[in-house]
């Protein structure tokens, strides 16, 4: 049973009464993106309708309620990570920007020629590529943390890669992928010991656990706002307020500078320094409003219910012949990727579509992770806390009947 009442938790989800060829939908394609709540729909709408302004400072009535629900938004965001002060909360697009935001300063700034930046095998592409497009321009080189066969990262192996050369570990805390939830704790502490930085990507965790950067030291966290019951298009880079005072700026214009000349700017402190132009004010502010929706239910609640939804859909698909799940982990988040024998991936999800099923089949943006275990894609569910075991009986029923019928 849920710790919290799971029918009154699936009515403030209106998608979720939508039909799909008269069939109930389930939706199991949370690590792609989370439903939202009515309250952040209608934190919306109130916004157009009540406070719609550019957030330039207090000029009339509409900037200053503005100005007031982005600056709020903001300050659930600081609390909701854990962060020292909302000064370290930059409003960017989503994960993929907040990667690139942080490669072209910090990664600008600091890392030269010859350095050395450690990723996980466990990365999404939005983790590999903008490092990747930077040690091409700096001749900087790129690091493998290798996984074992659960897809779990190798400590040891991590250690023998970190030197004084190491200048950025990048890892995600929980892989899109295979649900694998990383030692996030102990790969920045050993990165901090040989003076490197360190960026979590936190796009799949902060939608199933507690984050706290400040007890994680993380330097830069980042992650999308639609991945957590909030809209698309807005997202957050948490940067420690000391190390984003260093760092030079991003893209240039508007809202980001203190003083211009046509020979010489001067820019704002953080967070405005990295916020050039009008940003995405109606969804930061939705966003906030997603913060309050999952504080009320409680991380903790949430990953209690969604451990106990794992567990009963590895459970069912162990017991499927020709199942074989990718990512065993013992630490994982609510996903279970799996291939079927005799199948396409793709298959397996249109059969699951006829019935009103959502899932994930493909490469999941995370191309070397699968490839690691000899598959180029898998079918993967993925479970949020307004699913339910019924609606994993449906799942089930189907990859059954598909397995029976090519033995
Ligand atoms: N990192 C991880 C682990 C992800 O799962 C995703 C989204 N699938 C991203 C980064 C990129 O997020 P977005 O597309 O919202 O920028």
């Amino acid at each position: 049973a849920a710790p919290f009442d799971i029918n009154a938790v699936r009515r403030d989800f209106p998608i979720l009464a939508e039909r799909v060829d008269g069939k109930q939908l389930v939706w199991f394609d949370n690590a792609a993106t989370t439903h939202k709540p009515k309250s952040v729909i209608d934190r919306i709408s109130y916004f157009y309708e009540h406070e719609n302004s550019n957030i330039h400072r207090a000029a009339h009535e509409l900037a200053a309620r503005a100005s007031d629900a982005y600056e709020s938004a903001r300050k659930k965001l600081a609390k909701f990570l854990g962060a020292a002060s909302e000064q370290e909360i930059i409003f960017v697009r989503g994960a993929t920007e907040g990667i690139n935001l942080v490669a072209q300063t910090f990664g600008k700034k600091f890392i030269g020629a010859g350095d050395e930046i450690i990723v996980s095998h466990l990365e999404h592409h939005a983790n590999i590529v903008p490092w990747q497009q930077l040690a091409v321009e700096k001749g900087a080189v790129i690091r493998v943390i290798p996984v074992d066969d659960s897809g779990q990262v190798l400590l040891d192996e991590y250690r023998k890669l970190l030197n004084s050369k190491t200048r950025l570990v990048a890892v995600t805390q929980v892989s899109n992928a295979l649900g694998t939830i990383a030692p996030v704790h102990e790969i920045t502490a050993l990165a901090h010991a040989v003076g490197a930085r360190v960026l979590i990507d936190g796009a799949q965790a902060v939608s199933h656990l507690r984050v706290n950067v400040q007890a994680l030291d993380a330097d830069f966290y980042v992650f999308s706002g639609h991945k957590v019951f909030g809209p698309t298009g807005i997202g957050v880079v948490y940067g420690k307020k000391a190390l984003l005072e260093q760092l030079p700026p991003w893209q240039g214009g508007g809202n980001m500078i203190a003083d211009v000349t046509f020979e010489h700017t001067r820019y704002q402190p953080a967070p405005a320094r990295f916020e050039a132009g009008t940003g995405n004010i109606a969804d930061a502010v939705g966003l906030g409003a997603a913060i309050d929706y999952v504080e009320r239910i409680g991380l903790e609640n949430i990953a209690l219910y969604e451990h106990a939804l794992l567990e009963y859909a590895t459970h069912g698909l162990k017991s499927i012949p020709g199942v074989r799940l990718i990512g065993t982990a013992h630490e994982k988040a609510s996903v279970a990727s799996f291939v079927l024998a005799r199948y396409e991936t793709a298959e397996v999800g249109k059969a699951l579509n006829d019935e009103g099923i959502a899932v994930r089949s493909g490469h999941h943006c995370a191309q070397p992770i699968l490839r690691r275990f000899g598959v180029e894609a898998t079918v993967r569910p993925s479970f949020a806390f307004y699913n339910t075991c019924e609606e994993i009986d449906r799942f089930l029923a189907v990859v059954r009947r598909l397995a029976n019928n090519r033995k």
